[in-house]
């Protein structure tokens, strides 16, 4: 039998911190893209990964002399999303990995999502690598804060952060010092020790602090290799690979030339070419076979638009976009799993609905309330707790992920008769197809000729499609 030791998957890194401290341009960074700027406001709204392969990690990390031993064949890096109200998304995120990076803005210290995040990755005990992030001074032109910088620091692109720090003047390492203090002292007000990673003697006891920045790189080498270091260290059992196929879907996307794929996370196991799958659906479970297997260029991530390689097999941990028929109405945040040829189809369908089950629940049985409609079913948990909550309170009839349709502006027109002010689909992330917006106007105009007709002092009620964010 192998070794389990020469035997080991990539890690699965999950990156995590309040909104707007540099999750998505700190992987930018590492992989030389610019994700952060094309995205939605600036605020990541999916879950997306990226595979960095050893010899990469090797290149990145030489300068800091430590001939690596990377025993572990690549890093699987995950970036969650920032909008507050995603908890539940970062949850999904956080339970599939090894590892984590808890990203800290070095102006702001612990903020209220440093801290939900603290307690996410205590709460499911996984080992995280502080990054502080924003150390240099580059003022941005885009950038939302213009003064979020450290006064005078001396800029070396790529540096590993003991070298940097040397050339900073006494002023920048004093600024530097009292931030870092502050924040140590932020961190032990949750309870939780913390050193600079290169001052900590006792990983394990204390949580490592390693200072970054994303624009201009510093300390991402010592923030790649001790990631790697730590978790091929101290995780073998964890990381040791196993043949059993644990695969969950993170997007649900249409792709030119593709039709719907599904962008997966393979956290264990083998997929084929051929095999036959089951993920869960809007209309119940989905029983397809993978037509291709793609991942995009090493480096690249799966949501970054481009040319993708053709596998006939992949080997976890990887992150991968299936291409098969069938997959319109498969849900974000499920699992997937692989029918073998001793498996009972009927079984695997019903342990393939489950987390919808859960959702389903949730739904009000009176039948009146609004729609609600996003993404994935993660952002859809989301938007129902949000919902749910006492200030907020709003009823809901109704569910679907993915564009808004002509059927679901009909469905939610149903609600005109029963209660107007619920004719609403609260939309989130979603697309709204030309039919769905013809629907919507002309329901709108019907609306206001009866509002007419019977001169009501009301005012005209109609399906509306709100685009929350
Ligand atoms: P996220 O919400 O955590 O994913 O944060 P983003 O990656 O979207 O970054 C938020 C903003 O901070 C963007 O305007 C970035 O350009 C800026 N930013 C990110 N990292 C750094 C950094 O290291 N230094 C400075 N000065 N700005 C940064
Ligand atoms: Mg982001």
């Amino acid at each position: 039998p192998e070794k389990s030791e020469d035997n080991l998957r990539s890690p699965i890194c999950c990156i995590m911190g309040h909104v707007d401290t540099g999750k998505t341009k700190l992987l930018d960074c590492i992989q030389g893209t610019n994700v952060q700027e094309g995205e939605a406001g600036g605020i990541t709204q999916q879950i997306g990964a990226t595979y960095f392969p050893a010899e990469n990690i090797r290149e990145r990390t030489k300068e800091l002399k430590a001939d690596a031993k990377l025993k572990v064949p690549g890093l699987l890096v995950i970036d969650t999303p920032g909008h507050e109200s995603f908890t539940n998304l970062r949850s999904r995120g956080s339970s599939l990995c090894d590892i984590a990076i808890l990203v800290v803005d070095i102006m702001h210290g612990l903020e209220p999502q440093t801290i939900e995040s603290l307690n996410l990755l205590r709460m499911r005990n996984t080992e995280f690598i502080v990054a502080l992030n924003k150390c240099n001074s580059v003022v941005l032109i885009f950038s939302n804060f213009h003064l979020d910088r450290l006064y005078g620091w001396k800029n070396s692109r790529n540096a590993p952060i003991l070298k940097t720090m040397k050339q900073q003047s006494k002023d920048v390492q004093n600024e530097f010092n009292m931030r870092l203090t502050q924040i140590i002292t932020q961190f032990k007000e949750q309870g939780l020790n913390t050193e600079l990673y290169y001052k900590n003697r006792e990983m394990g006891e204390t949580y490592s602090i390693i200072p970054t920045s994303a624009i201009s790189g510093e300390g991402v080498p010592d923030l790649l290799l001790l990631l790697v270091q730590w978790s091929q260290k101290t995780m073998v059992e964890k990381l040791t690979y196993n043949n059993e196929v644990q695969c969950t879907v993170l997007e649900v996307k249409v792709v030119e030339g593709h039709g719907t794929t599904i962008d997966v996370v393979l956290v264990n196991g083998v997929l084929h070419e051929g095999d036959q799958i089951i993920v869960c659906g809007m209309q119940g479970p989905i029983v397809t076979t993978i037509r291709a297997l793609l991942t995009p260029h090493p480096m690249k991530e799966l949501r970054v638009k481009g040319t993708y390689l053709h596998h006939k097999q992949i080997k976890a941990a990887q992150g991968i976009k299936i291409t098969a028929q069938g997959l319109e109405h498969a849900i974000a945040g499920t699992g997937l799993y692989v029918v073998g040829p001793q498996d009972d189809l009927d079984d695997i369908k019903e342990v393939a609905m489950e987390d919808m089950k859960s959702v389903m629940n949730r739904i009000d049985k009176s039948g009146e309330g609004v729609c609600v409609q996003a993404s994935t079913l993660g952002s859809l948990e989301a938007l129902l707790e949000f919902l749910k909550t006492p200030e907020v309170n709003i009823p809901v009839s109704g569910i679907s992920i993915g564009p808004v349709h002509k059927k679901d502006v009909m469905k939610a027109s149903v609600m005109l008769e029963k209660k107007k002010e619920f004719a609403t689909i609260l939309a989130f992330d979603v697309k709204v197809t030309p039919e769905a917006r013809m629907n919507w106007f002309k329901a709108y105009i019907d609306n206001l000729k009866e509002q007419k007709k019977k001169e009501s002092a009301d005012e005209a009620v109609f399906p509306c499609v709100l685009k929350i964010l």
